[in-house]
């Protein structure tokens, strides 16, 4: 009759039928995605790997899986995305290091205000220690060298001076003579106040795979969580959010310093300079790095969304479950032999003048069975008898 009814609408827009129609027509890819099919499927076999079968079929969750099915594919399509990010990030890091020479180092730089000397009569050896001085390094990185930069009102740069060298072992911070002749210079001068620091690109490297190593682990245990072990949708997103932000804007300042060089350089001896020539030619890598760890903290961003989505529809059901742990389902047999459900008396076994449709057993962990449909709405009864035995009141939750 459909068949009839599709033929005659075919022919009335103009349309052949073809000889050997199927019965139904192809569906496309786009169709699938857009009717939610493919969702639906993956919310289903999810549900079906959480739940133990008797849940399963009590709460009747392929009916409901509708509910499930975006959420469930956007935390998957997340949880994918994060996985081969994370895949990429270590292949990155991985032909990094295996260019990377020891020695290779980028100049990270902080930069401060610059402050303005308007004379000659303001300019001179206090000013700069005082300038120096007006900003204490209170940051975890041990910055190596502490610079001026001096500009004149043309903006031509005279000199740079260097005010202290902080030796890494001893933190002892050594004040450098300077003499800046700027009795030529256009006032207002401007001083710039830079703190260098060498990074060394192997050990931010090998921070890197600790980072992509905690985004797994981290990855993991926000998954167990929703699975339902420790009742929270996600673990601490903004500490990771915030580890990856540090990360990224370590790799980045790296791969600026490396590309870029700072106008101010601290005095590099030969050696030195070669080094630092043969390092620009990692940036690349470094740089496909970066863009590795902000598409991460964008899934960091979104997952934290995604899994309260799942979360929320799948928390009463996770309750719920408490109740029927430990229910074996089975089908009607001959094994059953003479027993019989003693809530509607009929046999269990399996017995051709039976006409109900009661094919399904379900047998708690106390041992008594009864046929699913007779069963099920006494387990499921909220109070007192919520996943109880009838017979023996063994809860079938504790007895498991
Ligand atoms: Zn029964
Ligand atoms: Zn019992």
């Amino acid at each position: 009759m459909a068949l009839l009814v599709e033929a005659r609408e075919a022919s009335r827009h103009g349309l052949e039928q073809p000889l050997l129609s199927p019965s139904r027509p192809p569906i496309s890819m786009v169709q699938l995605i857009a009717e939610g099919r493919i969702a639906r499927s993956l919310a289903k076999c999810i549900l079906r790997l959480r739940f133990p079968t008797a849940v399963y079929q009590a709460l009747n969750i392929d009916t409901v899986t509708l509910d499930f099915a975006w959420p469930i594919t956007f935390l998957v399509g997340l949880t994918t995305a994060m996985i081969l990010s994370i895949a990429c990030g270590i292949i990155c890091l991985d032909s990094v290091q295996r260019n990377v020479a020891p020695s290779c180092v980028a100049f990270e730089f902080q930069s401060f205000p610059s402050q303005v000397v308007e004379t000659i009569a303001t300019w001179n050896n206090q000013t700069i220690t005082n300038y120096a001085n007006r900003y204490p390094d209170d940051s975890d990185v041990l910055y190596k060298y502490v610079l001026v930069s001096v500009a004149d009102a043309l903006g031509k740069t005279l000199a740079v001076v260097l005010v202290s060298v902080v030796d890494a072992d001893t933190h002892h911070s050594k004040m450098f003579p300077y003499h800046v002749d700027v009795s030529h210079a256009k006032f207002p001068l401007t001083l710039k106040l830079f703190q260098e620091n060498e990074v060394e690109i192997a050990s931010m490297i090998h921070y890197n795979y600790f980072v992509q190593w905690s985004c797994l682990a981290w990855l993991a245990l926000s998954l167990l969580c929703l699975w339902g072990y420790f009742g929270l949708s996600v673990i601490a997103p903004g500490f990771h959010a915030l580890q990856q932000g540090c990360a990224l804007m370590v790799v980045y300042s790296a791969v600026a310093a490396l590309q870029n060089p700072p106008s101010v350089v601290p005095p590099l001896g030969e050696q030195d300079q070669d080094g630092y020539h043969g390092c620009k030619s990692i940036s690349q890598g470094l740089r496909g790095y970066c863009w590795v760890l902000t598409f991460q903290s964008t899934i960091t961003f979104c997952l934290p969304l995604a899994a309260e989505l799942v979360r929320r529809p799948i928390l009463p059901l996770i309750e719920f479950s408490k109740a029927f742990q430990g229910i074996k389902v089975g089908s009607k047999s001959n094994n059953n032999g003479d027993i019989v459900c003693s809530i509607c008396l009929d046999s269990l076994s399996d017995d051709p003048m039976n006409v109900k449709d009661l094919d399904v057993l379900w047998t708690l962990p106390c041992s008594h069975t009864y046929h699913k449909d007779c069963i099920l709405p006494w387990l499921a009864k909220p109070g007192e008898s919520l996943g109880t035995c009838p017979l023996c009141r063994g809860d079938s939750a504790n007895v498991a």
